[in-house]
């Protein structure tokens, strides 16, 4: 699965949504950061607004379950031949034998509102008898002096489902379906009951037969469990041990609105609105499509139908095998038989979309859907020819073959996700893998490329190879966002992706998060459905990626490799949890003669958050020894004492140390070390008088080294007097190592601004980003601060050389992406980036002459990739009247991308009385979509200006943004970081402790991050801030 915002943003520029092309990139007061950090906030993006009708529509199902469950028993009760029992609220029992489906005319009643939801005096009558059978079934279990099984937050083990057979009818007329499903089960353990997932439906008959005999088993009872989101089925007699039988269920259910389960969207074509129906089961939602045993370790084969009106087409995760017309223009589309798989990436869709196709050199069809206007526009094309380009590649990385006859790539107009890997029937949200090479930014077919190559990572790890439960998800999340970049090196070799980009996106902007004390472990401990979303974050994603990349590295690519293809052999079709990986590699390593045990590494890296800072100390007497040290890393070193666990001795590591000497013109290959004591005494030859020492080399480690100051001068001298003897990588490591470190009192606050002094010389694009992403939060620690002016007119020295050799981009709408080179025009916006935002006198010049020229034309030619930096700078330094002026082109333009770079220019301005009215604009649904009034609030306190403002009006409209976001836990923690990152005085540390206690409900986590966070600017301006004006003070008058 592929989070949203999970690079900075990029503009997601596709066919359908633009007049104007533009570049999406969030701006803030002269700072426009698309490329600064984010890195507080990185949340996945799951739909907003739903999760509130969700809670309701849960409510409702839960009183109307109730009821039926109630009905249900009653039904047992007077059956005398059926087993199956049939709800009342829906009409007389009906015969289910022949596993034919109802068709349209014969569906619940109020079609289009719940199915089967009783009248109301009925509803609660009901549901008082639903509460006494359940009670009942209770305290049968209380006297056994055991949980019910039904009430655990895992399923019981005493069954385990073999094979479904899954019949459904879609209504997309009423956005209704029906299902019958048939699952063979397996009995481990004698057992009454059978419990499995399903929710937010209605059941209308269940019935239970031996397997191969003829004879059924009764239905004493069954009921609906909603806490934890299971349908109980009660039986007369024990299932029996190492028999087989069959669990039939017939239901019906909402095709929903909301992005979650098999869910409907829309799109609109030659003036017509017009539907589909996709599904997205995770990770726990197939349970809202039909009854399963919805973990990953139940893995199964599924045989799928899918019955609709023949105007529409179906999908499944396998090919279609037959297809049988009725005469009343409905057909039903028989797919193939599933190899064993999960319930989290089974697959469908119902929709009428075309497509375009290519066959890989093995044979797998590859077909990509969509709307058919974007299919006639060749939308897809780059997306198709990549896909199948890749499966060549993992084919031959991995040594398995593709596991399926073909792979469909679906892209709809609305996803909770970026995308989803559903095994041969990936699901994309349309910005994510249409691209039109003639007006797509070279950013937007980086973003479009990495997403697919991610998708189809997971084709291998997480759907032929499974992880066992949620806590290892990053097993599969850390592997497709590492082979992101592998992967998009293998289409693009000059990007050098996971060798440079990887830095920036990943590992540094993870370790900001995971610098805090409040972090958490990679391997996170979950159990209730409703927690297991919170595991899908950047820890997971992120830090998994950089551990995997560590370990690519330490192992040697080629053993790697090796031990990944044992991996999947071994495991293809089934499951495996972190140590079964350990293991293969460890027998991998063993085979090239080399002995390290990789579970006892790894395990301090995965069960233990954060990561160790290594000081490497010269000796000054023996000039070849030097000792390493480990410790923690983190930011608020006041949080230490606060928690014991955090003290000196309980976090230790075994760290795969590289390091290399070098003096004015070459450097030595790297040797590793292995460093797993507190502290440690090295012998390095070849170390002289004028030698410096460099750790980590290109930061392949998930930490970061510390340096004597003696060593740190002879780097930065090293960076002045000829730059390029320390790589690219490393120069940006250095950069985001001492940043940090200052930032977190390890090391002098003048150290990275000494650093970056040879800038004036720096033609590569990635230290130049890893310096902007690092002094972001630097800036905002010190902007409200009376001489701010002096660091400002620091880094603009840095800056100017290298703005004047690049000058400002022409606007190249009619260039073709490929030819622009990527690395000039990235390293071209940053510095017009840093230029513009510090106050680059000709870069103010030069935006206001083309935000003048655009309201006299009313033709937009500001370059694409710096339009945000434009729109931004312009509002910030230009009269109201642009305000005014870009309110209106925001309120008429219909480009998603642009939209959003003209709200977000809006919060740059410096007058209060505008930044309070868009603040109060915000809350207007009608004027601000809801997912984007949190962009403004958190824009707004961006803005030095309006700090103030937006920490006021998030606290006097907390229980609005609350009641709105709160059920969407990763927004309400993005807004609440937002507003409060940036806080850094002892008066607003106060207020949000103060407000804390009076206010707290329910984000309780990102308050505590948000108080580490406040704290640590509190005591960094406290120790550090003085330090640094007085050295800046100094160093300008040189
Ligand atoms: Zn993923």
């Amino acid at each position: 699965m592929d989070l949203e915002e999970k690079r900075e943003k990029r503009p997601p520029v596709t066919p359908m949504m633009i007049e104007e092309e533009a570049a999406l990139r969030n701006g803030s007061r002269g700072l426009p950061p698309g490329s600064w950090a984010e890195a507080a906030g990185p949340r996945p993006r799951t739909t907003e607004r739903h999760i509130a009708v969700h809670k309701r529509l849960v409510l409702g199902f839960a009183v109307s379950i109730l009821a039926l469950l109630a009905v249900t028993m009653i039904a047992v009760l007077l059956s005398v031949r059926f087993e199956e029992c049939s709800a009342a609220a829906d009409g007389p029992p009906r015969g289910t034998g022949n596993g034919s489906l109802p068709g349209p005319a014969r569906q619940p009643p109020g079609a289009g509102q719940p199915p089967g939801r009783p009248e109301q005096e009925e509803e609660e009558k009901e549901a008082r008898g639903g509460e006494v059978a359940e009670e009942e079934e209770e305290e049968e279990w209380q006297r056994r002096r055991e949980l019910p099984p039904w009430t655990r937050p895992r399923l019981p083990r005493h069954l385990r489902p073999l094979h479904y057979n899954l019949m459904l009818s879609a209504f997309m007329e009423n956005f209704t379906f029906s299902g019958e499903v048939n699952v063979q089960l397996e009995v481990l353990n004698a057992s009454r009951y059978i419990v499995l997932h399903a929710h937010r439906m209605h059941i209308e008959a269940v019935r239970v037969a031996e397997d191969k005999l003829a004879g059924g088993v009764r239905v004493d009872r069954s009921f609906f469990y909603p806490q934890t989101q299971v349908f109980v089925v009660v039986l007369n007699r024990s299932l029996e041990v190492q028999k087989s039988y069959n669990l039939k269920i017939i239901y019906n259910a909402l095709i929903e609105n909301e992005l979650l389960g098999f869910f409907r969207s829309s799109y609109v074509l030659h003036g017509e609105r017009r539907f589909l129906g996709v599904t997205q089961f995770s990770p726990t939602h197939a349970r809202k499509a039909f009854p399963c045993f919805d973990e990953p370790i139940y893995k199964a084969t599924f045989k799928i139908s899918i019955r609709h009106q023949a105007t529409y087409l179906s999908l499944s995760n396998m090919p279609v095998e037959t297809s049988v017309f009725e005469e009343d223009g409905w057909v039903t589309d028989h797919f193939s038989q599933t190899p064993l798989m999960s319930t989290y990436y089974l697959a469908w869709a119902v929709c009428n979309f075309t497509y375009r196709e290519t066959v890989t050199r093995s044979g797998v069809v590859v077909r990509l859907y969509a709307r058919p206007d974007a299919i006639r526009r060749g939308s897809g094309d780059y997306a198709l020819n990549i896909t199948r380009r890749l499966i060549e590649f993992y084919e031959d990385y991995f040594k398995v073959p593709y596991s399926l006859p073909k792979l469909d790539l679906l892209a709809v107009p609305k996803h909770p996700y970026a995308a989803m890997e559903n095994w041969g029937l990936s699901v994309f949200v349309e910005q994510r893998i249409l691209l039109d090479p003639s007006i797509s930014s070279i950013s937007y077919l980086l973003d479009v490329t990495m997403v697919i190559v991610h998708e189809l990572c997971h084709q291998w790890f997480g759907d032929l190879v499974t992880p066992v439960w949620w806590e290892d998800v990053w097993l599969k999340e850390g592997f497709a966002h590492y082979f992101e970049f592998v992967g998009t090196d293998y289409l693009y070799p000059g990007w050098n992706m996971e060798k440079q980009r990887f830095l920036t996106d990943v590992l540094h902007e993870v370790m900001l998060l995971d610098g805090l004390a409040s972090s958490h472990p990679v391997s996170q401990e979950v159990q209730q459905a409703t927690d297991i979303d919170r595991v899908f974050d950047w820890i997971a994603y992120k830090k998994g990626a950089a551990l995997i990349r560590m370990l690519a590295n330490f192992m040697g690519h080629s053993v790697f490799q090796m031990g990944l293809q044992d991996y999947l052999t071994i495991h293809k079709y089934g499951n495996a949890a972190r140590n079964d990986l350990w293991n293969t590699l460890s027998k991998a390593l063993k085979r090239v003669g080399k002995s390290v045990n990789i579970q006892q590494v790894m395990d301090q890296w995965t069960l233990q958050m954060g990561y160790p800072v290594i000081t490497i100390l010269g000796n000054e007497t023996t000039d070849s020894v030097i000792v390493i040290s480990q410790e923690r890393f983190v930011y608020d070193i006041d949080a230490k004492p606060k928690d014991p666990a955090l003290g000196d001795s309980s976090y230790l590591w075994q760290i795969p140390l590289t390091i290399a000497v070098g003096n004015t013109s070459h450097i030595s290959s790297e040797a590793i070390i292995w460093v797993s004591n507190k502290s440690e005494h090295h012998r390095v030859p070849a170390l002289e008088e004028a030698s410096w020492l460099l750790g980590n080399i290109n930061q392949t480690g998930y930490f970061r080294v510390n340096y004597d100051i003696r060593n740190w001068r002879l780097l930065i001298n090293q960076l002045t007097r000829n730059h390029e003897v320390i790589s690219v990588s490393n120069r940006a490591g250095l950069i985001d190592d001492a940043f940090n470190l200052a930032r977190a009192g390890y090391l002098p606050q003048n150290i990275p601004l000494e650093i970056i002094r040879y800038f004036s010389e720096e033609k590569d694009f990635l230290p130049w980003h890893a310096a902007s992403r690092a002094l972001y939060p630097l800036d905002k620690l010190l902007d409200r601060a009376e001489n701010y002016n002096i660091f400002n007119e620091y880094i603009l020295r840095q800056v100017a050389s290298m703005y004047l050799k690049l000058g400002w981009p022409t606007n190249n709408l009619n260039k073709s992406l490929v030819q622009a080179s990527y690395q000039h025009e990235e390293l071209r916006r940053e510095v017009i980036m840093l230029a513009c935002s510090f106050g680059n006198k000709h870069c103010h010049q030069q935006a206001a002459t083309l935000i003048s020229d655009w309201i006299s034309s009313n033709r937009n030619r500001i370059p694409l990739n710096v339009r945000d930096i434009v729109y931004c700078t312009g509002v910030s330094l230009m009269d109201e009247d642009v305000w005014e002026f870009i309110w209106m082109k925001f309120h008429s333009t219909t480009a998603v991308s642009e939209k959003k770079i003209l709200l977000e220019a809006l919060t740059c301005s410096d007058d209060r009385n505008l930044l309070n009215r868009l603040l109060n604009l915000s809350l207007n649904s009608e004027v601000v979509l809801d997912q984007d009034a949190i962009d403004v609030i958190i824009h707004v306190a961006r803005n030095p200006h309006g700090r103030d403002l937006a920490w006021k009006f998030f606290r006097e409209k907390w229980k609005i943004l609350n009641a709105r976001y709160g059920e969407a836990l990763f927004m309400n923690s993005k807004l609440v970081s937002g507003v409060t990152e940036f806080l850094n005085t002892e008066e607003e540390l106060r207020e949000l402790k103060n407000f804390i206690k009076s206010y707290e409900g329910g984000a309780a986590v990102s308050f505590s991050r948000a108080v580490e966070t406040v704290e640590a600017n509190v005591r960094w301006k406290k120790l550090y801030k003085e330090e640094l004006f007085q050295w800046l003070r100094k160093s300008l008058t040189h």
